[in-house]
């Protein structure tokens, strides 16, 4: 199996190469050049395996160029011993929506499903091509992404890791959670912008001739933790199939049976991967891409103009507080058929005037697949006490724009089939809103924050957020979006 670019299909890789890599040197993302097809039996074959089993069988139909060994060690690697539940991805009944908890990992965040996997893959890779040069992994985060990815990557031989976020941005655990990161090869740095400031800036040192030939100089290079490494798309793929494969095994569904999907999205990326899961034949119906008030992604699934000239609000699902969903451009690949000048000239359009848009026959066909719906902070809060008031569940803000989405969708199509709701996040990473929503007063302090709503929930602070307090800030001070190479550079000379 070859890996091709979005902006240049002539471009063959493996997948080893590909991960390494990160992302094509001509600003392209790596895309397998076909898609694996199964079928029902193999649904099936998953039903009565543990997680680790099902990510390999999964993987393994993508990554031809891993040994069995290899990525047997990588999968048990990743899912057995981090996670707080056995099964790493459980579907959770909640009244009559069905939540895959994605929030088990170390980070209580979903970012965990996948970077608890890529470091594995990363030194796999480097294995079969016989690379010792060392993987310096840049990402830009808005929040999750970063300390999933320091808590990944950290102590791992042969590379090294730095983070950069968007001072305002985060929220006050998340933040702790990054400048209190132990490890010998990390670094974090706070940017005085938004996460786009961020991701501009990563872009741009990605693409920088002389930084590159600098690094070469020391036998290292740089390479990507972001959701445009198909090393990170790849394991989110495989949570569809375990959630499905549990719900034939609970008879909550038939085989065969369509099953639409609710996703909370910034990046495109989570939702990306149930597109490829059902590209693959996974029976899903209606992918369901819920966003909050940055309903970028919301206008142009259901009116095909992509625009993100418009105001940047900062919300209580700051995960999702992205105007450029770079993923999306995987989609709009094999929307557009596979043709990367196509791709190429939408992307070309949003760097230069910020917007682009497709024929009424292309958003015909993105309706086929997607419904798209948003909701602003108040309709979140609302969302999370109305469930918590019926059934006594406690769910984070992102989820909860999932849900709304969900019910949204519900109200407009009277679509009935059996419905997955993904959930991102642990409520506890988010707890002052969680608590908000609640009704309850919020503590100033965000450690009272956590036990306050312990008490309010009944659930136990996850062991990673109750360590925080223990430990010392590592990482302080902000530098300005135009200072985030000399911050790399700084940095470099320490990990
Ligand atoms: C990253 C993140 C999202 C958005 O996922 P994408 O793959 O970027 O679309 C949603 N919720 C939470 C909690 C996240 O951390």
């Amino acid at each position: 199996m070859k890996y091709i670019s979005t902006r240049d299909t002539s471009i063959r890789y493996t997948a080893s190469q590909a991960i390494l890599q990160g992302i094509s040197a001509e600003g392209g993302l790596f895309i397998p050049e076909t898609i694996p097809q199964v079928d029902l039996d193999f649904i099936s074959s998953l039903c009565n395996l543990p997680y680790h089993q099902r990510a390999q069988k999964v993987m393994a139909l993508y990554l031809d160029d891993f040994s069995e060994q290899d990525l047997k060690a990588c999968t048990q690697g990743a899912y057995l011993g981090s996670f707080e539940k056995d099964n790493p991805a459980p579907v959770q009944k909640v009244g009559d929506l069905s939540l895959l908890e994605l929030w088990h990992g170390p980070t209580c965040a979903f970012k965990d499903m996948a970077l608890q996997m890529l470091p594995r893959l990363v030194s796999a890779a480097r294995k079969n091509l016989g690379d010792h040069r060392k993987a310096v992994v840049l990402v830009a985060t808005s929040g999750d992404t970063g300390k999933a990815a320091l808590e990944g990557f950290k102590d791992v031989e042969g590379t090294g890791i730095v983070v950069f976020y968007p001072a305002n941005g985060v929220s006050q655990i998340q933040r702790l959670q990054m400048a209190t990161q132990q490890g010998g090869n990390v670094g974090v740095q706070a940017v005085e912008g938004n996460f786009d400031d961020c991701q501009t800036g990563v872009k741009q040192l990605f693409a920088d001739e002389r930084l590159a030939a600098r690094l070469a100089e020391e036998n290292s290079y740089l390479t990507s933790a972001n959701s445009i490494n198909w090393g990170r798309l790849l394991p989110q793929i495989v949570y569809y199939f375990s959630a499905y494969a549990d719900l034939i095994g609970s008879g909550e569904l038939q085989l065969g049976e369509k099953l639409n999907v609710s996703v909370p999205t910034g990046n495109f990326g989570n939702i990306l991967a149930c597109y490829y899961a059902k590209r693959m034949g996974l029976p899903i119906g209606k992918l369901i891409c819920a966003s909050n008030r940055n309903d970028v992604l919301t206008q142009f699934l259901t009116t095909g103009v992509y625009n993100r000239n418009r105001a940047f609000h900062l919300t209580n699902t700051p995960s999702m507080d992205i105007l450029i969903s770079s993923n999306l451009e995987r989609f709009l690949f094999h929307l557009f058929d596979e043709d990367a000048r196509v791709v190429s000239y939408c992307m070309y359009r949003l760097n230069e005037g910020g917007e682009y848009s497709v024929t009424d026959e292309a958003l015909a066909r993105i309706q086929e697949e997607f419904a798209a719906y948003s909701c602003d902070d108040a309709q979140t809060l609302d969302t999370i006490r109305q469930l918590h008031d019926s059934t006594g569940y406690v769910m984070d803000t992102h989820t909860a724009v999932a849900v709304n989405a969900y019910q949204q969708y519900r109200r407009a199509t009277g679509d009935t089939a059996k419905a997955l709701v993904v959930s991102t996040a642990s409520p506890f990473k988010f707890a002052d809103s969680v608590l908000e929503a609640l009704q309850q007063e919020v503590p100033q302090e965000e450690f009272a924050c956590l036990k306050k709503l312990a008490a309010c929930s009944g659930l136990a602070i996850p062991s990673g957020l109750a360590a925080l307090r223990q430990l010392s800030v590592r990482f302080d001070g902000t530098v300005r979006p135009q200072d985030i190479e000399h911050a790399l550079i700084r940095m470099l000379g320490r990990i």
